[in-house]
């Protein structure tokens, strides 16, 4: 199977002639977008789409990649002695686009700048979220990447889950984690992984640090791989590695009951904001609610977070196909933090859990080496 690239930009397309901007072309800048519709993995280069045209636009450098990974695509290799923009306004010239969109969410004030000066023939349109909203509902081919993205993950926690030791730190974790991805056919990591121990694991977004896993029962640990084809996955288990307080487990079930709650409302047409609320309004009847600051999931595929946001201002609803995570968490400042997150596939009827790693309380002890 192989992804259909060309089906992907005729619903691009469509959504164009949609649009109330009323644009008859689009300048695709953002990396994850131009790759999801050509299949180019390289930087640098942008992709021109209207009704009738297409190219790829790029430098000498990409020439033999390009003929490589998008041999049915039209490509425009720019000059040594030219920018980007100049080769922009000439393809659009060329095209005779009147009303161009540029991607505004990948577009810096100044290329603004540059691009406008280029193009002398046609309006250029700030645009948000056109190809975004494609991505966020997934193709059969995306959801193999996917699940191949999780299994690399799931593998790889194995490895350090059964091999922790009481003088290993957060940062020599995260370096075995990588590697044991890797070694079952991940090309990398899906973000660079958070292990905390303890106080750390309290901080949402911590990096990995020295603490030793022996200061404190409780080890966070947020990760994902990545495919060769840049599908990733988004996980997160906290593990005990000690003699846990009361505390700790209550909000440990705590968090896992409002995540259940949680997934067990997704099927299209739910609102995300809804869906937000019912995980967050259980660990708040708990009395943790100023502890859970942040969204309950996101999308993710080619880019770690991606649309659609599952958050209490979200005014979304969910689509099948879509995949999420679902990830409260209660955060106590100073002391340690739990957070749960699994990635769940949105289906006709309801929702798929894809990753199947232990989450009951009992399931998460890990005994330490010595
Ligand atoms: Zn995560
Ligand atoms: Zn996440």
């Amino acid at each position: 199977m192989t992804p259909n690239y060309q089906a992907r930009r005729t619903k691009l397309r469509r959504a164009l002639k949609k649009a109330e901007l009323k644009v008859d072309g689009l300048i695709i800048s953002g990396l994850a977008n131009v790759r999801y519709l050509t299949g180019f993995t390289g930087d640098s280069s942008w992709l021109f789409l209207s009704l009738t045209n297409c190219v790829l636009l790029s430098d000498t450098r990409y020439e033999t990649q390009l003929a490589d990974e998008c041999p049915d695509l039209d490509v425009e290799i720019r000059d040594s002695g030219s920018t980007i923009n100049d080769l922009a306004g000439k393809v659009i010239a060329k095209a005779r686009s009147k009303r161009v969109g540029f991607e505004a969410d990948h577009t810096t004030v100044a290329q603004h700048g540059s691009l406008s000066e280029k193009i002398t023939q046609a309006t250029l349109v700030a645009t948000s979220g056109l190809v975004e909203l494609l991505r966020e509902v997934k193709d059969q081919w995306e959801l193999t990447q996917i699940r191949a993205a999780i299994e690399y993950a799931q593998r790889g926690i194995g490895v350090v889950r059964s091999s922790l030791r009481s003088d290993q730190t957060e940062t020599e974790i995260r370096y075995l984690l990588e590697a044991a991805m890797r070694s079952f056919g991940a090309a990398g990591t899906g973000f660079e992984p958070i292990v905390g121990v303890g106080p750390t694991s309290a901080l949402p977004h911590a990096h990995a640090g020295t603490r030793r896993v022996a200061e404190h029962p409780v080890l966070l640990i947020d990760w994902g791989a990545s495919t060769d084809s840049g599908y990733r996955s988004d996980l997160t288990r906290v593990f005990i590695t000690g003699k846990p307080t009361k505390q700790m487990e209550l909000v440990y079930k705590t968090v896992l009951a409002a995540q259940q709650a949680a997934i067990q409302a997704i099927r299209p047409g739910a609102k995300c904001a809804d869906v937000d609320k019912i995980a967050r309004g259980l660990i708040e009847r708990a009395g943790f609610g100023k502890y859970f600051g942040h969204g309950l999931g996101h999308g993710f595929g080619l880019e770690i977070h991606e649309s659609v946001r599952v958050s209490p201002i979200s005014e979304r609803k969910f689509e099948a196909g879509m995949v999420v995570t679902m990830e409260p968490g209660v955060y106590w400042p100073g002391k340690f933090g739990v957070r749960i997150e699994d990635d769940i596939l949105v289906t006709d009827d309801g929702s798929e859990v894809l990753s199947n790693l232990e989450r009951e309380f009992e399931q998460v002890f890990v005994p330490i080496l010595a």
